[in-house]
């Protein structure tokens, strides 16, 4: 029997927060923990089990059937996502393990989609063009949760580059590497306020947002000045007006924080971290209080810049810190996080950038 592995990272936005799903600019990096599939090739099912869920996945390697909830309905979409491409159902019988935590916006969704994928491509002989598993991996997303998430996930799990942040253009996945300035570290910390995508706001907000696009006649948020958004809302109802503008001015941030990380000005990133952190409370109302406080302390015990990550409703949030001291500055940070909230159990991710699986997997994954 023929073996396959695959690997595939968590990500986190370090900025460009629902900037996604309107084909905007992100800045995320692949982490160093993700999701392992190991298995044998062969037959014509993919049954898979997994330390972290407790039913195991069995599917025709077509992913023509799928369960009704689960996780093998990740497998399941990716699976009929690749066949329609035209991978050859070619089955495999493995076990997946993770090193990355569910649920808390670092991305494990995609990171199984993607490890399933590189799978799938390397048990049938078939490579294809990364950027289109990308695609594949977001649609399987849509298709498994029904959640219309945007790319950013899958991107950034596929695209990263080991050391360096991912300046994303969800339109076309056009991207490049953004280089960290030296000795700086990305703290996560989990909030400890479970996020759950499909039951939250998620997509009110993207209905929302979608309620103002119609006076950009055409174009997409990104591609409008921040300038132009006092005219462009004019008149109209306050909820789209604000979802328009947080959408706007992320995307205007993004880009000066690439700027800003370029020169190594890490006050003005503060700035730009901090605007984006208030844009997403006031504006597209995705923060909770426990994130806002955990925000604050990160800053107060020493943090470069601080915001919330990932899709809000709870989740984690980051800090950029010195990174001798990034120990120092997660122990004083969960503490007092500790006394404000002594029911929540937060905790520290991680702190290094990782690979992308193309990276890992260029006979699969190719340019
Ligand atoms: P996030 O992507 O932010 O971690 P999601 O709710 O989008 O959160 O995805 C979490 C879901 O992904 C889990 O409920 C589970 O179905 C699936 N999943 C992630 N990692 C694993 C794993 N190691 N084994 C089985 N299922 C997993
Ligand atoms: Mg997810």
């Amino acid at each position: 029997m023929r073996r396959v592995t695959a690997w595939a990272p968590g990500r986190v936005n370090l900025i460009g927060e629902h900037t996604d799903h309107t084909d905007g600019l992100a800045l995320p990096m692949a982490l160093d923990v993700g999701v392992r599939l190991e298995g044998e090739v062969g037959g014509d099912r993919v049954q898979l089990r997994s330390a972290d869920a407790p039913v195991p996945v069995d599917i025709p390697a077509d992913g023509s059937s799928a369960p009704s909830d689960g996780w093998g309905r990740y497998v399941a979409a990716v699976a009929a996502e690749l066949h329609a491409l035209g991978r050859p159902p070619v089955g495999v019988v493995g076990t997946v393990s993770s090193t990355l935590p569910q649920g808390i916006g670092l991305s494990s969704s995609a990171a199984l989609e993607v490890a399933v994928a590189v799978a799938l491509l390397r048990a049938a002989d078939r490579a294809l063009p990364a950027v289109e598993v990308v695609r594949a991996c977001r649609r399987a997303e849509h298709a498994a949760v029904g959640v219309p998430s945007g790319v950013l996930d899958q991107a950034a799990s596929v695209l990263s580059r080991s050391g360096a942040a991912l300046l994303l253009d969800c339109a076309d996945l056009s991207h490049e590497d953004v280089a960290l300035p030296d000795g700086i570290a990305v703290l996560i910390i989990d909030s400890g306020v479970t996020r759950q995508l499909e039951g939250s706001g998620y997509a009110t907000r993207t209905r929302e947002l979608g309620a103002s696009l119609h006076v950009l006649d055409g174009r997409r948020p990104a591609d409008v000045a921040v300038a132009e958004l006092a005219a462009l809302t004019a008149g109209m109802d306050d909820v789209p007006a604000r979802r328009l503008r947080h959408v706007v001015t992320e995307n205007d941030r993004v880009r000066a924080t690439v700027a800003a990380f370029a020169a190594a000005d890490l006050g003005t990133v503060a700035t730009l971290f901090a605007d984006s952190h208030a844009s997403l409370r006031d504006d597209f109302e995705v923060t909770v209080p426990q994130t806002d406080r955990l925000v604050d302390l990160l800053k107060d015990n020493g943090a470069l810049a601080s915001r919330m990550t990932g899709g809000g409703f709870g989740g984690a949030v980051i800090g950029l810190v010195h990174a001798d001291e990034a120990d120092a500055v997660a122990e004083a940070t969960l503490s007092a996080y500790g006394r404000a909230y002594p029911d929540l159990r937060a905790r520290t991710v991680l702190t290094r950038p990782g690979a992308g699986a193309a990276e890992q997997a260029a006979d699969v994954l190719t340019p």
